[in-house]
C-alpha cells in the first residue's frame, strides 16, 4: 500500500477583482477588529500563565492585535509529561492513522483555513498577500502532503529475506520527544519543524519565534481539528532561555529540529552536547541557519533575467529569506547596463502595509531587526570603499521600514559582502571580466555560509565551469534564476557548511532523522 505522489497546492494570485481577494481582504478585518489572547496549549489545553506580551503589525506598531502568554520552567514540564503520555498511543499508532491526520490538516489549510492562515502572517509577520500565500499556505500543505508521500515510500523499503528467514525493517519513531524551535519568516517552516518529526510517531515540543505567534497558533488549532490527538504536538511561547534550558536538561530530548540564527543553534548544539550524559539516547540535531546568499554574473549573462533575479532575491519580503540574495558579482563588461536597468525597477517598488495590496514591500520584523539592518547601511553610507546607490533611508515612527538598498562595494571584503543582515540590502561587487577565476575563488571564500547561490550566463562551458567551482558554496544551486522560493518536491530545502546540517526540509531524508530503524531477523 503505498500513497500516489502528490500534486503541489496551486497559488492564489489574489488578483484585483478575484473573489479571493475579496475573502482575503475581509478576513485581515475580521483579524484586525478583535483582540487575541494567544495561550500555550499543552497536552491539548490551553494553558494561561499571565505573563504577557503584546503583538503588533510590524508595518503599524501602534495597532495591537492582542498578547501572547509566555511560558517558563513550569509549563516545560507539563508539557514533557503530556508529550511522554501522548507518546504511549502515539508511537505504536498505525502509521496510516497518522498520515489520514496530515493529508487532513492540507486540506484544511487549502479550503477552511487559507484566508486566516494567510491573513494573520500578512499582520504579524508583515508579508504581501503573496508572500504570505507562498510559505504559508502552499509551502506548508505541500509540507504536510509529501511528507506523507515521502513516509510510505520509507517504509516500503524492506530488506531481503533470503530462504528460511523473514528480514524486516522496523521504522521506529525516537524514544523521547523532539524539540522544535521555529522561525518569524516562514509560517511553513514553523509548522513543518514540529509535524515532520510528528508524522513519523515522534512527540514534539514546539517553541515558536515570539513574532510569528499570531500564524502559528492557528496552524496548531488547525492541527488539532484535524484530529492531531492531545499532546503529541505542545505548543510553547516564550523567551528562548526560558524554554530552552529546561528542556534541554530533560533526559527524554531524542532530537532538535532548528531554523533559526547561526548563534542560537550554536548556543543549543553546545547545551546539548554538555547534557550528553544526560539524555537516554543521543539526540538527533537538524538545523538550518544562516546565509550570505549569491549571485554571480557571467559576462554573457542575459542582463534583463539577472535585474528580475536580483530584485526578487533581494528585496521581496524585505530581505528576511535566508535563501535572499546580499551580495553579487557582476562584471564590468555588464555594470553600466545592469546598474541602469536595476535602478529603473527598484524605484518602482512600492512599499507599505503589507494589507494594501498594491505594496510590493513591507516593514521588516521588529525593533531588533531594524536597528541592526539599518547599522549596516549607516556603515556603508559613512565608508569610503562603498557608495550606496539605490535607498538608504529607514523610518520607524510608524511601521519598520527600510527602503530596498543598494550597494556598491570597491572592496570585495566589504562588511556588507561578508556579514548576514537579513535586511533589504544588496551589495554589488564589480570584477574585471578576465579575472573570472579570481572572482569565483573570492565568492567561494568569502562568506563561511552555503545556502542559496545563483550564477547567470549563456555559455554552457562557463556556466560549468561556475558549477563546478562553486561546488560547495551553497545547498540550493540556481542556474539563471534567483536563489530564492524553493518549492516541495522541486527544489528540496537546506544549506551547508555553517548554514546548517542540509538535511533538506520536506524530503524522506530529513524524516529519516526522526526514524531509529530496528532491523528484526526471524529464523522460519
Ligand atoms: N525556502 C525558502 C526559500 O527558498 C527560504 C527558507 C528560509 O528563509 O529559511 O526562499
Amino acid at each position: 500500500f503505498e500513497l500516489r505522489e502528490p500534486d503541489n497546492e496551486p497559488v492564489y494570485s489574489y488578483a484585483p477583482g478575484t473573489p479571493e481577494r475579496e475573502k482575503l481582504k475581509e478576513e485581515i478585518e475580521r483579524l484586525k477588529a478583535q483582540q487575541i489572547e494567544i495561550p500555550a496549549i499543552i497536552g491539548g489545553k490551553e494553558v494561561k500563565t499571565g505573563n504577557t506580551t503584546d503583538l503588533v503589525i510590524p508595518d503599524n506598531h501602534d495597532h495591537k492585535l492582542g498578547v501572547t502568554h509566555l511560558c517558563g520552567e513550569k509549563e516545560v514540564e507539563m508539557a514533557i509529561d503530556a508529550a511522554m503520555e501522548a507518546r504511549e498511543e502515539w508511537a505504536k499508532m498505525d502509521w496510516q492513522d497518522r498520515v489520514a491526520i496530515f493529508k487532513k490538516a492540507a486540506e484544511l489549510l487549502s479550503g477552511t483555513w487559507r484566508y486566516k492562515i494567510n491573513a494573520s502572517t500578512m499582520l504579524a509577520q508583515s508579508k504581501t498577500a503573496y508572500q504570505s500565500e507562498i510559505d504559508a499556505v502552499a509551502e506548508l500543505a505541500d509540507f504536510f502532503r509529501f511528507n506523507a508521500y515521502y513516509l510510505t515510500q520509507i517504509y516500503k523499503d524492506q530488506p531481503d529475506s533470503p530462504k528460511g528467514m523473514w528480514n524486516r525493517s522496523e521504522y521506529r519513531p525516537l524514544e523521547g520527544f523532539v524539540f522544535a524551535v521555529t522561525p518569524f519568516n516562514f509560517t511553513s517552516i514553523a509548522g513543518n519543524l514540529p509535524s515532520a518529526p510528528a508524522i513519523c510517531g515522534n512527540v514534539a515540543l514546539w517553541k515558536p519565534a515570539t513574532s510569528s505567534v499570531y500564524s502559528n497558533y492557528f496552524i496548531m488549532k488547525l492541527l488539532q481539528e484535524a484530529g492531531l490527538p492531545d499532546g503529541v504536538i505542545n505548543f510553547l511561547p516564550g523567551n528562548g532561555a526560558d524554554i530552552g534550558d529546561p528542556v534541554l536538561e530533560s533526559e527524554h530530548l531524542s532530537g532538535l529540529h532548528f531554523t533559526g540564527s547561526t548563534g542560537t543553534f550554536q548556543h543549543l548544539w553546545k547545551s546539548i552536547s554538555d547534557n550528553i550524559e544526560m539524555y537516554n539516547t543521543y539526540p538527533r540535531i537538524v538545523g538550518e541557519t544562516g546565509g550570505k546568499d549569491f549571485i554571480f554574473a557571467h559576462n554573457e549573462a542575459d542582463v534583463d533575467a539577472l535585474v528580475v533575479a536580483a530584485l526578487r532575491a533581494a528585496y521581496e519580503y524585505q530581505g528576511q529569506k535566508c535563501s535572499a540574495a546580499s551580495r553579487m558579482y557582476i562584471p564590468e563588461s555588464l555594470w553600466d547596463e545592469f546598474r541602469d536597468k536595476f535602478t529603473a525597477e527598484v524605484e518602482k517598488i512600492k512599499m507599505g502595509e503589507a494589507e494594501d495590496f498594491s505594496n510590493f514591500m513591507t516593514a521588516v520584523i521588529d525593533q531588533g531587526a531594524f536597528d541592526s539592518i539599518t547599522e549596516y547601511i549607516d556603515f556603508a553610507h559613512d565608508a569610503d570603499d562603498a557608495d550606496v546607490l539605490l535607498g538608504g533611508d529607514y523610518d520607524d515612527s510608524e511601521g519598520f521600514f527600510i527602503e530596498p538598498t543598494f550597494v556598491h562595494a570597491k572592496d570585495p571584503h566589504f562588511k556588507t559582502m561578508e556579514e548576514e543582515i537579513f535586511g533589504p540590502v544588496l551589495t554589488a561587487y564589480v570584477y574585471e571580466d578576465d579575472k573570472f577565476d579570481e572572482t569565483l575563488e573570492l565568492c567561494d571564500n568569502t562568506s563561511p555560509y552555503a545556502l542559496t547561490g545563483a550564477i547567470f550566463s549563456q555559455n554552457r562551458y562557463a556556466l560549468n565551469k561556475m558549477a563546478d567551482r562553486l561546488r560547495q558554496a551553497a545547498g540550493n544551486f540556481y542556474i539563471n534564476d534567483k536563489p530564492t522560493a524553493a518549492v516541495v518536491n522541486q527544489q528540496p530545502f537546506g544549506g551547508a557548511r555553517k548554514s546548517g546540517t542540509n538535511d533538506k526540509a520536506g524530503s524522506a531524508a530529513n524524516l529519516m532523522r526522526w526514524i531509529s530503524i530496528r532491523s528484526i531477523k526471524e529464523t522460519q
